[in-house]
């Protein structure tokens, strides 16, 4: 796959993720804490810088896309976050569906096909070392409207790594993602779900925010499909960030259980979306 084909599909796929509006995007809450004593700390409008949309097809069209131009813009440095966020605001019954560690050519495709049939978009946080053996794949997700998310290169333990080790698991997967993908990651996520301060400030300076998850299906432990869709079920509610896997094991249950679940949730009047920020 050409680079410059790459970017035409992206192009084609902004534009109709315009048209689209902000019907099919949310913004962001903060919460602290488990659960329990989730809580809004951040409201949409305060989440971060105006909103910029890097290439918004106006302004993608009068850049070269391929030899001597103008550098690229580099990534904006955002505000440092203490904790990840775990929800997202905005009115309505709203979720968002996250898959991790791939892409996963015995798995992705069965999710996006799924996915595809009801034309949900999801958010996958994907793995440098998968990606550059499955660059298709990255090509897929962009032009099927799917958000590509930074899980670092290796997926290490970030809290056991020198901060220089840190930054170089997340800028080489958030280059290979703009390789592949056509735009750098807006959001990154932290393997096992371990943050630290050095993460949280690397991220920022790449322009990242650092998102986790409300509901865990539990899919890494392989539970049974069933077990997996009574997790995603009972969990269900507005603003909730759904964690799946979509490789780093046998996922032939959560390719399974999204055929179950995924219908349900819309048939109770769930819109599931992507997260807005410089949407
Ligand atoms: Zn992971």
């Amino acid at each position: 796959m050409q680079k410059d084909q790459l970017f035409t599909r992206r192009r084609m796929l902004l534009a109709g993720a315009a048209a689209l509006g902000s019907a099919g995007t949310a913004g962001l809450v903060l919460a602290g804490g488990g659960e329990e004593t989730a809580r809004p700390v951040v409201a949409p409008a305060a989440a971060g810088p105006p909103a910029r949309r890097a290439l918004a097809p106006s302004t993608f069209r009068l850049q070269p896309l391929t030899g001597y131009g103008p550098p690229r813009t580099p990534p904006r440095r955002l505000k440092v976050r203490e904790e990840p966020i775990l929800q997202i605001s905005g009115s309505g019954r709203r979720m968002v569906l996250t898959f991790d560690d791939g892409p996963n050519p015995a798995y992705t495709p069965h999710i996006l096909d799924t996915l595809a049939r009801y034309r949900v978009r999801a958010m996958f946080f994907v793995c440098g070392e998968c990606v550059v053996e499955n660059r298709e794949l990255l090509a897929r997700m962009a032009d099927e409207g799917h958000v590509v998310g930074n899980h670092t290169w290796t997926h290490p333990l970030l809290t056991t790594l020198r901060r220089k080790e840190i930054r170089s698991e997340m800028e080489r997967t958030s280059d290979v993602i703009e390789d592949t993908y056509g735009e750098r990651p807006q959001w990154f996520r932290a393997p096992y779900g371990a943050w630290n301060r050095a993460a949280f400030q690397l991220g920022a300076d790449m322009g990242m925010e650092p998102m986790a998850w409300t509901v865990d299906t539990t899919d890494w432990m392989e539970p049974g499909t069933d077990t997996i869709i009574d997790q995603v079920e009972e969990g269900a509610a507005p603003g909730v960030v759904v964690l799946s896997h979509d490789a780093g094991g046998d996922r032939s249950q959560t390719v399974r259980a999204l055929r179950e679940w995924l219908p349900h949730l819309i048939d109770s009047g769930y819109h599931l979306t992507v997260p807005s920020r410089r949407v």
